[in-house]
C-alpha cells in the first residue's frame, strides 16, 4: 500500500480511471472537477447510450488510433478493452457488443457508466471536490509539491500538498462539457509542447451548396478523402448530408485524416454510390431501368437507383437534360452517368469547429510522456491522462479506451512507491 497523496485535475473518463487505479493501491486520491457533477461529458457519448470501448481483437483495436499508436501500447496491454468490459460487468452494469464491435452498457444509459466508476471511487474513499478548479501546478526543483485550487463560488484560492499530479483536463471540444482546454496551458507552464490542436471527428464544409440534400442519410456507400492524387482516407458505411456540407460516420472518420492538411488547403472528397458494382455493371443496370420504361423522362427514371433527394444533383451533375425521353439518351451519357455515380465529388473546404467536434487532434507530446508510466519526462511526479494527451482515434469506442487505459497506467503508476 503507497499510501502517497494524489492530485487528479479533471474528474471526466480519464480522471476516473485514474483515481480507481491509484486508490486501489492505496494512495490517498483527491480529484479535482470544476464542474457540477463528474463525468459530465460521458453523459452524451454515444449520443446518450456511451459507447464505452470496442471489443475488436489487439491488433484491429490499435490499427483505429490515428495518433501516435506505439506510444499507447504500453497503456492498452495495463487495462484494455476487456478490462474495461469487465469492471463494468463487476460493477453490475452489463455491456452488449453492436455492430462494428462498439460495445454499449445493456440499459443503453451512459449514465451507467458514470454511475461505475462513480460508485467504485466511493467505495475506495476517492475525495472529489466539485466546482473547484485546478489552476496551477505547484513545482519544487524539478518536481510536483502541489496543486493551486480555487473555489468556483467563493473564488477562494489555496494550495493542495501533492506525491503525484495527474493532468486530465481532456481536450477543446464540447467545451460546455468542462473541457476548455485548461491543461494544456498547465502543461506549457511546466515546460511542455502541445502540438497544435485540431477539431477531429467533425463534420466538413464543402464548396458546393448541399442544402437540397439536408437530412439525408446514404448507407453502403465508399467515400474517399482526396489530397491532390494522394487519398488519405477511404471507408465504406453511412454518411450524411448537412445545410453546410458532410457528416455521419465515415465523414466524420474521414476528419482524423483531413484535419491537418484542410488547415492548408481544400481536399476533395468523392463518393461512390454504388460500391458493390463496377462501372460496366453499373451501366448493364441502367440500361436495363431504361429498357423497361423507354418513354420515361431522364429526371423520372432514377428511382430505382438512387434516393429521391439525390436525382436532382445527379441529373445536374450529368449534364442530360431532365426531360430527355430515356430511349434518346446516348451510350455515351448513359457511361458518364454510371462514371458518375462511381465518383460524386465534393470540395472540402474546412472541418466546422471544436463546438461540434467528437475529440482534439493534438496534445501534450508524447515524446515527453514515459509511455510505460504516463510520467512527464520534464517534471518528477506530473503525469497525463486522456484526451489532453496527442493521441486520439476513429470513432467506436477507441477514444474512451484511451481514456480508460492512460488513466488506468497513470493512477497505477502516481501511485508506485518512488525508486
Ligand atoms: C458528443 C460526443 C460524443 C462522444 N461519444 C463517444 C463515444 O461514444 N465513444 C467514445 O469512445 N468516445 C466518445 N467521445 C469522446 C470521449 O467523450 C472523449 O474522448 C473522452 O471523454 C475524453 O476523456 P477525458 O477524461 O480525457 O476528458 P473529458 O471527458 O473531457 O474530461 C475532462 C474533465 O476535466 C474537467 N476540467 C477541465 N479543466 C479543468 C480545471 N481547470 N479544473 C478542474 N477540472 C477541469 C472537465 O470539466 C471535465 O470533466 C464523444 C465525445 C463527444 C463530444
Amino acid at each position: 500500500m503507497s499510501g502517497k497523496q494524489i492530485v487528479i485535475a479533471g474528474c471526466g473518463a480519464a480522471g476516473m480511471a485514474a483515481a480507481i487505479a491509484a486508490a486501489e493501491q492505496g494512495a490517498r486520491v483527491t480529484v479535482i472537477e470544476k464542474n457540477e457533477k463528474a463525468g459530465k461529458k460521458i453523459y452524451i457519448t454515444g449520443k446518450g447510450r456511451c459507447n464505452l470501448t470496442n471489443a475488436a481483437g489487439r491488433d484491429s483495436f490499435l490499427e483505429k488510433i490515428v495518433t501516435n499508436p506505439r506510444f499507447f501500447y504500453s497503456a492498452f496491454s495495463g487495462f484494455n478493452n476487456q478490462d474495461m468490459m469487465g469492471f463494468m460487468e463487476k460493477s453490475g452494469f452489463p455491456v452488449k457488443i453492436e455492430r462494428g464491435n462498439r460495445v454499449f452498457p445493456v440499459s443503453d444509459h451512459a449514465s451507467d457508466v458514470t454511475r461505475a466508476l462513480t460508485l467504485r471511487m466511493q467505495k475506495l474513499g476517492v475525495r472529489v471536490l466539485l466546482e473547484t478548479e485546478a489552476v496551477r501546478p505547484e513545482i519544487t526543483d524539478g518536481r510536483i509539491a502541489g496543486l493551486l485550487i480555487r473555489g468556483r463560488k467563493d473564488k477562494e484560492e489555496r494550495e493542495i500538498p501533492a506525491d503525484a499530479l495527474i493532468l486530465a483536463t481532456g481536450g477543446l471540444s464540447y467545451p460546455s462539457t468542462g473541457s476548455t482546454g485548461d491543461g494544456f496551458r498547465m502543461a506549457r507552464e511546466a515546460g511542455h509542447r502541445v502540438t497544435e490542436l485540431l477539431p477531429a471527428l467533425v463534420p466538413l464544409e464543402t464548396e458546393e451548396d448541399t442544402s437540397p440534400m439536408m437530412g439525408l442519410s446514404l448507407k453502403n456507400v465508399e467515400v474517399r478523402m482526396l489530397d491532390g492524387k494522394k487519398e488519405v482516407y477511404r471507408g465504406f458505411g453511412e454518411m450524411l448530408f448537412t445545410h453546410f456540407g458532410v457528416s455521419g460516420p465515415l465523414i466524420l472518420s474521414a476528419s482524423s485524416f483531413a484535419a491537418k492538411r484542410l488547415r492548408k488547403h481544400s481536399l476533395r472528397l468523392s463518393i461512390d454510390l454504388k460500391p458493390a458494382l463496377t462501372e460496366e455493371e453499373l451501366d448493364a443496370r441502367i440500361l436495363r431501368d431504361f429498357d423497361g420504361e423507354k418513354n420515361r423522362d431522364f429526371a423520372n427514371s432514377l428511382g430505382h437507383l438512387l434516393p429521391a433527394a439525390l436525382i436532382p444533383e445527379i441529373v445536374r451533375r450529368s449534364n442530360i437534360p431532365a426531360d430527355r425521353k430515356v430511349n434518346a439518351v446516348t451510350r455515351a451519357e448513359r457511361r458518364n452517368l454510371a462514371a458518375l455515380m462511381k465518383h460524386v465529388t465534393y470540395t472540402v473546404r474546412a472541418s466546422r469547429g471544436f463546438g461540434e467536434a467528437i475529440i482534439t487532434q493534438g496534445g501534450v507530446n508524447c515524446r515527453e510522456i514515459n509511455p510505460s508510466t504516463m510520467e512527464s519526462k520534464l517534471v518528477r511526479g506530473l503525469y497525463f491522462a486522456g484526451e489532453m494527451i496527442d493521441l486520439d482515434a476513429e470513432t467506436g469506442g477507441f477514444n474512451l479506451q484511451i481514456a480508460w487505459s492512460t488513466g488506468h497506467l497513470a493512477g497505477m503508476s502516481a501511485a508506485a512507491p518512488e525508486e
